[in-house]
């Protein structure tokens, strides 16, 4: 159904006019027609606004029987067809262009209205943006969106920012649209300004560790047991009846499946091996350097994805650089596939437990107080990490909201704990046998420094201090201290 603009805005800049909707879409590519029909499937009124009207009429003619839209030829038409506090989600190109939006919209805005930047932000636009909004009496919400396409229409899992105040007339609406696992919505209030789109970069440098340590164990399994892809995508279509459920494992097993209709061969072989990306793996890293958060699964998988991208210099190594590495012949498959699950198992929790450990050193530094059970809860349906075991995280984070390390809370301590040897067998067997698993690998690493008693960190601290007066503290007594090096070696306090 379409209702015609409510209320004319004609000469009304000031936008003192109340229509009917309840809720506004301006950019209606993709993403926003979807999450406009998803609105007005659920029997919200919603307004749709597009800078070219074409994408607002085609979705009228294609879906105006879905629910009731009230399509706008104009920005100041769009404000006035919405019911107070205005409740407008931008779904344009991330950058300028929201920019862009917003400065249309505002004169036309009056305060408490509610702008909601639903496209991927990088989180410190957001806290810009908001502070900007704020002073002008409005609040702005970035809401981390996922689930692509699909999600926007069907139910998307929804990370909104912003202030607290908003989320009471936004939420409910937002919660409505929501993937649902358990009668419970996908979508909570995160926390102020760019706590949302923070939460959803992390949310996707997650989805490249996953992806990661999946091409690794399909690469694990090619070459150690020479098999098909169609016999690696059964083995993961097994995996995904257990503790692995999830989505990435699902559509991996179908996709390993899939045979080329041209060349007849499995799908897998002729796609081209280098891995593109749209840019929220690298800011995610370059985020945990500057928090000194070490996520590392995120980066390996950020860094394979750029190793598979340097064409001139795979070129220049193919052929030239010399493996000294026998080719892998296992020979309990079983056995073998039990090891590349567990090490795949507990190289996922590591990196889960180090992207929840950035979005906690975040809230710590910008006084988000995030929820990291709340967080992993929302995840569990609608985006592309849901996973059964998202729920294992939201119990841990339940029995103990502070906890310092996911991986030592009491279930992931057994969990882990369990895989350990197959996990080293597996990780030695790819340094043996030639096989890159950066993301594997380095999850051990790290597995085995967090738990270390002692560190060889020490030795870089004593570097420090005698090439730059760096300064050490000891282990058995307090203070700071300085060794005159090049004199005659002496401890001096610093
Ligand atoms: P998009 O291709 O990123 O953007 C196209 C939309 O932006 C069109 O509506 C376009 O209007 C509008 N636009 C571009 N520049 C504009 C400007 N200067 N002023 C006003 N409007 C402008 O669309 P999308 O793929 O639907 O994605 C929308 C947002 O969702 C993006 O931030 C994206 O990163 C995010 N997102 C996308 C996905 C996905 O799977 N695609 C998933 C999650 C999040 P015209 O029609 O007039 O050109």
């Amino acid at each position: 159904m379409v209702d015609s603009a409510a209320g004319s805005s004609a000469g009304n800049a000031a936008g003192t006019s109340v229509g009917t909707a309840q809720i506004g879409v301006t950019g209606l590519a993709v993403m926003g027609r979807n999450l406009a029909r998803n609105f007005a499937r659920n029997g919200f009124t919603v307004a749709i606004h597009n800078r070219s009207y074409a994408k607002t009429a085609s979705l009228v003619d294609d879906h105006g029987d879905e629910g009731t839209f009230v399509p706008s030829e104009s920005v100041a038409d769009f404000v006035a067809s919405l019911e107070r506090p205005r409740k407008v989600v931008i779904m344009v190109k991330a950058g300028a262009p929201t920019d862009a939006v917003i400065d249309e919209l505002v004169p036309y805005l009056e305060e408490g209205d509610i702008v909601v930047d639903a496209g991927n932000a990088h989180f410190p636009d957001t806290i810009r943006r908001e502070n900007a909004l704020r002073e002008k009496g409005l609040h702005f919400v970035g809401s981390g969106v996922s689930g692509g396409e699909e999600g926007a229409l069907l139910g998307p899992s929804i990370m909104p920012g912003g202030t607290a105040k908003s989320y009471e007339s936004l939420g409910p609406i937002l919660e409505k649209i929501s993937a649902t696992v358990d009668g419970v919505p996908c979508c909570t209030y995160v926390g102020p300004d760019g706590a949302g789109h923070f939460v959803k970069m992390v949310h996707n440098g997650i989805e490249y560790a996953d992806m990661q340590l999946i091409a690794e164990a399909y690469d694990l399994l090619k070459q150690g047991l020479g098999a098909s892809a169609a016999e690696i995508g059964q083995i993961f279509a097994e995996w995904n009846t257990g503790d692995l459920e999830s989505f990435l494992i699902e559509i991996t097993a179908d996709v390993l499946q899939h045979v080329d209709a041209e060349t007849g061969a499995a799908f897998v072989d002729i796609v081209l091996d280098q891995a593109e990306q749209k840019g929220t793996g690298r800011w995610t890293v370059q985020n945990g350097l500057d928090l000194g958060v070490p996520i590392t699964g995120i980066a390996e998988a950020t860094f394979a994805r750029a190793l598979s991208g340097s064409v001139p210099q795979r070129k220049a190594a193919v052929g030239t650089l010399q493996a000294h590495a026998e080719p892998w012949d296992v020979t309990d498959r079983d056995a073998f596939i039990e090891d590349v699950r567990l090490a795949l198992y507990a190289s996922k929790v590591v990196a889960y437990s180090q992207g929840f450990d950035q979005i906690a050193a975040a809230s710590e530094q910008f006084g988000w107080n995030i929820d990291r059970g709340a967080m992993a809860r929302i995840w569990r349906g609608g985006c592309i990490i849901r996973a059964r075991f998202l729920n294992r995280i939201t119990e841990a984070y339940e029995r103990d909201a502070q906890l310092p390390l996911l991986l030592a809370d009491e279930y992931f301590t057994g969990a882990v704990g369990n895989g350990v040897q197959a996990w080293r067998r597996i990780v030695a067997g790819a340094a043996l046998h030639g096989v890159p698993t950066p993301a594997f690998s380095s999850s051990l690493a790290y597995y085995d420094g967090v738990r270390a008693e002692r560190l060889p960190a020490a030795l870089i601290q004593a570097q420090r201090d005698f090439f730059g007066a760096h300064t050490y503290r000891r282990t058995d007594r307090d203070g700071t201290f300085h060794t005159e090096w090049s004199l005659d070696r002496s401890e001096q306090p610093a």
